[in-house]
């Protein structure tokens, strides 16, 4: 069992696979032109898995992969069928914009993807593509009937942002309900690499737009979830909230972070990282273990972002760590 400085198990790895991205969201990665990191910095599959390994081996029962797009990573299939076939039980998810789902879903529900968190931030065409950079939600939408068709778990993740798409946060719950889909609203996060023209919405604006339709009741975070999970009265729809703001899902994280380039990151806010990738390039399996062990150890107590505007930005890019 991983447990950290504060007590708390670690169950669940975040797998970055890619910082790149085929899409240019605002609240993430706006400008353009970017500078990547050069692909050469990458680990190999082969040597991410090294270190999944050792945290399956000591506990770690859920997986996440994520970007950047994940689904840009060639060969992403072999990388899922290795870490399911090292344990089927595992529960193994991917978090993807969905743009490139319509050929892909089939071979990544082959290779033992259990479940898929897809991002839609509107059904307008035009919204999508001003928040996207790009003309994107036909193929997202085909993307997620994709997913359904297959036989993969869906869920919908939203960032409203004021005055952009705040108006379709019940077009998008409407959708997720017809669909029997739990979509999560997200409280933008304030970092410095996203849009300095945008605003986001806090937890308690998006749950009051709801209520003018609806009444809805507190149902309560499962397990570790960062997400609030409140139910519909008028139809029993059940959606999510996360709120980073509050940080008090921080009290019981179970999550730590592992980059494309092998960095290892305790907190989604913090800069601070170590990484394991002399270690596994290197076959040195105890190393990689002591820096995982003093990753947890390290592990701090709870994320910056709070009430007080001018201390919100992060540092962290979401388009490294997966979000
Ligand atoms: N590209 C994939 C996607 O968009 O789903 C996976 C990576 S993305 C960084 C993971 C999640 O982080 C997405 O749901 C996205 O909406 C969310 N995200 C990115 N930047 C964010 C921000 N500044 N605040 C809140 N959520 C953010
Ligand atoms: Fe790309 Fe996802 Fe970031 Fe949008 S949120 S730019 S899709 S990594």
């Amino acid at each position: 069992m991983l447990i950290d400085g504060h007590g708390r198990e670690v169950n669940y790895l975040r797998v970055s696979v890619t910082e790149r991205c085929n899409f240019r969201c605002q609240y993430c990665m706006p400008e353009t032109p970017f500078s990547w990191a050069p692909k050469e910095n990458l680990l190999s599959f082969d040597e991410l898995f090294k270190f999944i390994k050792i945290a399956i081996d000591q506990g770690v029962n859920k997986i996440r992969i994520t970007g950047g797009e994940p689904l840009l990573r060639e060969n992403l299939d072999y990388f899922i069928k290795l870490i399911h076939d090292y344990k089927p039980s595992i529960d193994l998810a991917l978090t993807t914009n969905g743009f490139l789902l319509p050929e892909s879903a089939q071979r990544l529900k082959d290779a033992g993807l259990k479940r898929l968190n897809i991002s839609l931030d509107s059904l307008k065409p035009a919204v999508a593509a001003q928040i996207a950079q790009k003309n994107v939600l036909a193929k997202v939408l085909s993307g997620i009937e994709k997913a359904l068709e297959v036989g993969l778990k869906v869920k919908i993740n939203m960032v409203p942002l004021k005055g952009i798409n705040d108006s379709e946060i019940l077009d998008i719950l409407e959708y997720a309900r017809q669909r029997d889909i739990r979509v999560r609203f997200i409280e933008y996060m304030e970092n410095s690499h996203a849009s300095s023209e945008i605003q986001g919405m806090h937890g308690r604006e998006i749950l009051e737009l709801v209520k003018k339709r609806y009444t809805i009741h507190k149902i309560g975070r499962q397990e570790s979830s960062p997400s609030f999970n409140y139910e519909i009265e008028e139809n029993g729809y059940i959606f999510g909230l996360i709120d980073p703001h509050k940080h008090d899902f921080c009290e019981d994280c179970n999550r730590i972070r592992l980059t494309a380039e092998g960095h290892l990151i305790p907190c989604l806010y913090f800069d601070e990282a170590q990484s394991i990738a002399e270690a596994v390039k290197s076959n040195d399996i105890d190393k990689a273990a002591a820096i995982l062990g003093n990753v947890l150890e390290n592990k701090p107590k709870e994320n910056r972002w709070g009430n007080d505007e001018d201390e919100n930005d992060s540092n962290r890019a979401f388009y490294q760590t997966g979000g």
